[in-house]
């Protein structure tokens, strides 16, 4: 993995690697360290968003304070800094990922919009009438709009692929629910309401075998554990910059190449053409077809430190570590009388979704907040999901590399004192 010098936007030599401790991670990511409503912080909504460490935070004010300039064109040093950065960048998500070159990686803003693109380009030219595309319940509502929507357009079908009871999904169903229809499957390599990781690398090589191709929503996925789209043989691969420590507005397509070869472009404009005229108009070649419009520069530069950042450490280290913190946590969330934690015992990364019998989820994020500790609550953007278990919303709290014992019980505390008294920590307000 290279690092940007991004002042002098030359690639630097790969980072030396780093013992991983979470309290090493913490040191690195400084709004770790302020108080919300009096009481240190504890971090538990990295399923929305990750916390950035400050080497991600330097990328950028480098970036600005010394660096900045539009890429791919203008004849000047600036430009070309920052085009090798941005292309540094891009074989940096390359590696990252597994992936055979550079040139198979689209920057997109994130998750979102690398489905969106793969809907629109590839969705458009290859569903039809009476063809099937495979969405299990499971799945973040970025990867079932945007299906149902070309499937309209298209004639095509959205085949729900249904869940086992503890959250799995099922793979006997998925099996028989393949056929010569089918034209695509996509699936999360981690769910981001019920923790699942599907096996996705059985469930590509099933789908190659009716000639299906296989989108791989890696959202949750990539901070987690260490992906390798060649071993998947994913056909495309997505994920968001943001839920791995860098920007927000920065994310990536994996696409196989010669898939992406044969993909017309989706949003047209600047930096996308070869040339222009009003009698033809010829496109650049991939993967630079596909980033109309300036891109998000700064972010690359970010993302790149990120991927540094973390890549620095042991990542079997790290996914040892928050697997075992996962169970620590499912262990002692346990304790709380009533509590119900959705998804598979196994299996799982650490998104620990869960209902409180008479309790509200909107009220127990709002009494966790008054206890310094962030959760979501809702749907998650995941409704299929949490229909699958009769409920419309639920608490999540989802953990990271730089999550604690101590912290997860800070959470188990306030949640038993909300559960056993109906009040968390929170000093009484004298109104009340
Ligand atoms: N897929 C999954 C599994 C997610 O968790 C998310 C974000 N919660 C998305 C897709 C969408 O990501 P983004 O909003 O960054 O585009």
């Amino acid at each position: 993995m290279t690092t940007p010098d991004v002042a002098a936007g030359q690639p630097q030599p790969p980072g030396a690697t780093r013992g991983f401790t979470p309290e090493a991670a913490r040191r690195d990511v400084p709004v770790l360290h302020r108080t919300v409503n009096g009481r240190p912080l504890v971090w538990l909504d990295n399923g929305a968003t990750t916390q950035k460490p400050r080497q991600v935070i330097e990328a950028l004010t480098a970036f600005y304070a010394a660096a900045n300039s539009n890429i791919h064109r203008g004849a000047h040093t600036m430009a070309r800094e920052a085009t090798q950065m941005y292309e540094a960048g891009r074989a940096a998500v390359a590696e990252f990922l597994g992936a055979p070159a550079p040139e198979s990686i689209v920057f997109t803003r994130g998750t979102t919009e690398a489905i969106n693109l793969v809907a629109q380009s590839w969705g458009r030219a290859n569903l039809g009438p009476g063809d099937d595309v495979l969405v299990p319940v499971l799945e973040h509502h970025a990867n079932i709009v945007p299906w149902q929507r070309i499937a309209k357009e298209t004639r095509a079908r959205v085949v729900p692929v249904p869940l086992r009871p503890d959250g799995s999904v099922d793979q006997d169903a998925y099996a028989d629910l393949l056929s010569a229809r089918t034209r695509l499957v996509v699936v999360s390599h981690a769910s981001n309401v019920l923790g699942t990781v599907p096996p996705v690398r059985e469930m590509t090589a099933l789908a190659h075998r009716y000639r299906a191709k296989v989108l791989v929503d890696g959202a949750q996925a990539v901070a987690h554990f260490p992906v390798d789209v060649t071993d998947l043989d994913a056909d495309f691969y997505t994920f968001s910059g943001h839920k791995i420590y860098a920007p927000t507005g920065i994310g990536a397509l994996y696409a196989r190449p010669e898939i992406l070869q044969t993909m017309a472009p989706w949003q047209s404009g600047g930096n996308m053409i070869e040339s222009v005229s009003f009698d033809r108009t010829t496109y650049a070649p991939v993967p630079h077809r596909f980033e109309a419009g300036t891109g998000h520069i700064s972010g690359v530069a970010g993302l790149l430190a990120a991927l540094n950042w973390l890549t620095a450490f042991d990542r079997a280290a790290v996914a040892d570590y928050e697997t075992s913190l996962t169970a620590y946590a499912q262990q002692a969330l346990a304790q709380v009388p009533g509590l119900e934690l959705l998804g598979p015992v196994a299996e799982r990364i650490g998104v620990l979704t869960f209902t409180l019998p008479g309790r509200a989820p909107a009220e127990i994020a709002d009494r966790l907040d008054g206890d310094g500790i962030a959760v979501r609550a809702g749907h998650h953007c995941a409704q299929p999901a949490l229909a699958h278990y009769g409920l419309d919303a639920a608490a999540r709290a989802s953990l990271a590399l730089y999550n604690t014992r101590e912290e997860v019980d800070r959470l188990v505390a306030s949640l038993l004192q909300l559960a056993v008294t109906g009040c968390a920590h929170r000093p009484a307000s004298p109104a009340s």
